[in-house]
């Protein structure tokens, strides 16, 4: 059996070794066709068009394309690259590409490297297995990539890789990448006119983004012995091991050997990639590891955590893991996630959410402070929509990660702050009052957040001191989603914002700083039900969210209806993000995503019922019978006191066969009626209320075989197995 093959190559495992002999600074973006790269490779005049692209994104012409491709293919190649690819972010989640040789013939029959202009620019990929939510049928059957020339285009192996986003020829997005870009220049503009009330230096503002990626990692071989962790990334069956995380002795506790030379590979590579890890650390899980990176802009960081996570499933593989990035791999003991710390930062090198060293700074300070606040108060249940997803489901809620229902933590001091800001009078302000404010309110800000260390771990959506943390997000899910939506809704607020003081200056006569102060007092006192620093895991909370008219939907096909809202499909037009059939198709992709994963899971538990489980029981009952018959022909009438304890795990055994298998075939049967529904939304309902309900009803049964039956007769490899060696 794979189960005991297994375990016993694991025996004669030992880590890899991994030599660092370069600094990890003089490795870092040797990959990346960066600044310093391009300075080197292209012409004056080219460099100075892509750099004005990246900070305004303004086109770039077929002659500077040609040079750009030119000078690429020339670095890319004394990098030891013989292909490239369009590097892009289908619907599917992951990553996607499709390699071409630079190679070419020419016609007196030489082979040469060739690579132009419209190559880096545009390409068409077979496009036709992608999902598209039934934009490429509607329009035109064919979708193109682009190229993003802000996200720098770097070398992986042997292959040029150049990330791009992907439209159908009408223009609506194809991707994830798209929708973010459209947000990203959604949030600057609106973010730059904000922050010019301040200073008018400011010409652009970044959205910025650190996450940190919390995963798993487990044995190959034992991982590869289950068909639900090949199959589905997580267990489906598998009681909970003796020693599960009570203890808390692995968290920050000493990486295992294997695992350290796994983690030094990997921040080789990333290093040479340009993703800029930082930290390394044991989670709460056993098992469970993270790592985090230094921020960067959004879209960089983005597609940095999509590539490190490409990279982590190659590395892991080496070393004999297999890495999961599910949500919920295992009952019982924490799943995983993915905070994305969120903030804005000026090309002048502000942080907006950090306060300075003047009153003017920490009003600055304070109105986008503030306004984020508002702009998750307006949108709360859109920003539950982006971070939804099957296996997400598992997760929120479920006293491990933050509930499904949005809230912000804001600590007691600033909340303070907020409560005296309330207190600011209408109009025109006193000169006291001003001084007043200066001093006493706004000037404590920043003695407020250096000792700001209560920090609340229950929290969606917490304030950690000059940035945001959004805590929901799942560990497998693109960041892109919820930074679209985000980044989005800030952008929407701050546009909001900027018309209402701008009409209390030009029409009421305010002072600047008193049409600041008037406007936020009501953000505040609208936005009050958003906050709430308790405990987010509570029962207590539901209640009062309840009664806060806070949204709380539970599964994803609930979360995700407020997509095609007439509220959203507005703000997704004004802010230019998504149109109207961007947004059916997106929300149809998803749920579609939703309905196959918990098909694929439901064929799966079939599997393991009938081709792996039963057998294993009918085996274990087959000893017991021999073994009956043995007693009692020794024994003869007299061996009814000596097999009771036999006949006893014997019918046990029945009990828990007949029940798995009944409860496996009601669910394919049930399954197949929800399978010829078709609406879409209804199916994914479905597969909510009625399929889901039989999973757990075929793992109790499962798990209660697995209790019954011999250790060397079990087929699956067991929790404390997938867990605890190393
Ligand atoms: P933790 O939340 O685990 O206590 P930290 O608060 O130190 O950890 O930071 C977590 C993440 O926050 C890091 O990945 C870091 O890059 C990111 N981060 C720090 N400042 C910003 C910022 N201004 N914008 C976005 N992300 C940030
Ligand atoms: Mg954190």
């Amino acid at each position: 059996m794979m189960r005991f093959e297994a375990l016993s190559a694991l025996k004669v495992q030992k880590p890899l070794v991994v030599k660092e002999l370069e600094k990890r600074s003089e490795l870092y973006a040797r990959n990346v066709f960066n600044d310093a790269k391009m300075l080197q490779f292209l012409t004056e005049e080219s460099y100075n068009k892509v750099q004005a692209a990246i900070f305004s994104g303004g086109k770039i012409d077929r002659k500077i394309a040609d040079q750009v491709a030119e000078g690429m293919k020339a670095w890319a190649i004394s990098m030891g690259a013989t292909h490239y690819t369009h590097w892009f972010q289908p619907l599917t989640g992951a990553t996607a590409e499709k390699h071409d040789a630079f190679f070419d013939v020419m016609d007196n029959g030489q082979g040469l490297e060739r690579f132009g202009g419209s190559q880096l620019v545009q390409q068409e990929p077979d496009a036709s297995s992608f999902p598209s939510g039934g934009i490429r049928n509607t329009f035109e059957a064919r979708g193109y990539t682009a190229w993003d020339p802000t996200s720098p285009a770097f070398v992986y192996k042997t292959t040029l890789c150049i990330p791009t986003i992907f439209v159908s020829y009408t223009g609506e997005a194809l991707d994830n990448k798209a929708p973010l870009l459209r947000a990203l220049h959604a949030v600057d503009h609106a973010a730059t006119a904000v922050a010019q009330y301040f200073d008018k230096n400011v010409r652009k503002v970044n959205a910025t983004l650190g996450w940190e990626q919390e995963y798993f990692l487990v044995d190959k071989a034992l991982a590869q012995s289950r068909p639900d962790i090949l199959m589905t990334g997580r267990t489906l069956v598998g009681n909970a091991a003796a020693k599960q995380q009570q203890l808390d002795d692995h968290y920050f506790g000493v990486i295992p050997n294997k695992v350290l030379a796994f983690m030094s590979a990997l921040e080789r590579q990333c290093m040479l990639l340009g993703i800029p890890v930082k930290t390394r650390h044991n989670e709460v899980a056993p098992n469970q590891f993270e790592l985090a990176p230094v921020f960067e802009e959004a879209n960089l960081s983005v597609d940095h955590n999509l590539l490190l996570m490409d990279v982590m499933k190659e590395i892991a593989d080496d070393h004999g893991f297999k890495v999961l990035f599910h949500e919920k791999p295992f009952a019982g003991i924490n799943g995983s996630g993915k905070h994305n710390n969120w903030s804005l930062a000026t090309d002048t090198g502000v942080n907006l959410l950090s306060p300075g060293s003047t009153p003017m700074k920490n009003l600055q300070f304070l109105t986008f402070f503030i306004n984020t606040i508002k702009a998750v108060d307006t949108y709360e249940e859109l920003l539950r929509s982006s971070i939804a997803s099957a296996s997400n489901d598992h997760r929120l809620g479920g006293h491990e990660a933050p509930p499904a229902i949005f809230s912000i933590f804001v600590g007691t001091q600033l909340g303070e702050v907020l409560d005296e800001l309330e207190g600011v009078s209408k109009g025109k302000l006193s000169p006291q009052e001003k001084t007043e404010l200066k001093l006493n309110v706004v000037g404590k800000i920043p003695e407020i957040l250096l000792d700001n260390t209560d920090r609340n771990r229950t929290s969606p959506f917490a304030f950690t001191g000059n940035k945001f943390e959004m805590r929901g997000v799942g560990a497998k899910t693109s960041c892109s989603k919820p930074m679209t939506v985000l980044n989005t809704i800030v952008a929407q607020q701050l546009m909001d914002f900027k018309k209402e003081v701008d009409v209390l200056i030009d029409k009421k006569g305010l002072k600047k700083d008193e049409a600041v102060f008037n406007v936020l007092r009501e953000y505040i006192k609208t936005s009050k039900r958003i906050r709430f620093d308790g405990d987010g895991y509570s029962k207590k909370w539901q209640d009062e969210a309840r009664k806060r008219k806070l949204s709380h939907n539970k599964n994803t096909p609930d979360a995700l209806k407020i997509l095609t809202s007439i509220e959203s499909i507005s703000l997704f037009g004004a802010t230019g993000v998504m149109n109207e059939k961007e947004l059916i198709a997106h929300q149809e992709v998803e749920l579609h995503n939703y309905i196959s994963h918990l098909q694929i899971e439901g064929s799966i538990l079939r599997e393991l019922a009938y081709n792996h489980i039963i057998p294993a029981a009918l085996r274990h009952q087959n000893l017991l019978l021999e073994n009956i018959a043995g007693l009692k022909e020794v024994y003869g009438a007299a061996h009814k006191k000596l097999t009771e304890p036999q006949l006893n795990v014997l019918e046990l055994i029945s009990e828990h066969m007949v029940g798995l298998k009944k409860t496996t075939d009601r669910m394919l049967e049930a399954k197949q009626k929800v399978d010829a529904k078709a609406d879409i939304m209804q199916k994914a309902e479905a597969y909510c209320e009625v399929i889901l309900p039989f999973f757990d009803t075929i793992r109790t049964h499962a798990d209660a075989l697995e209790e019954l039956i011999a250790d060397d007769i079990w087929p699956l490899a067991k929790y404390r197995e997938l867990l605890f060696i190393k």
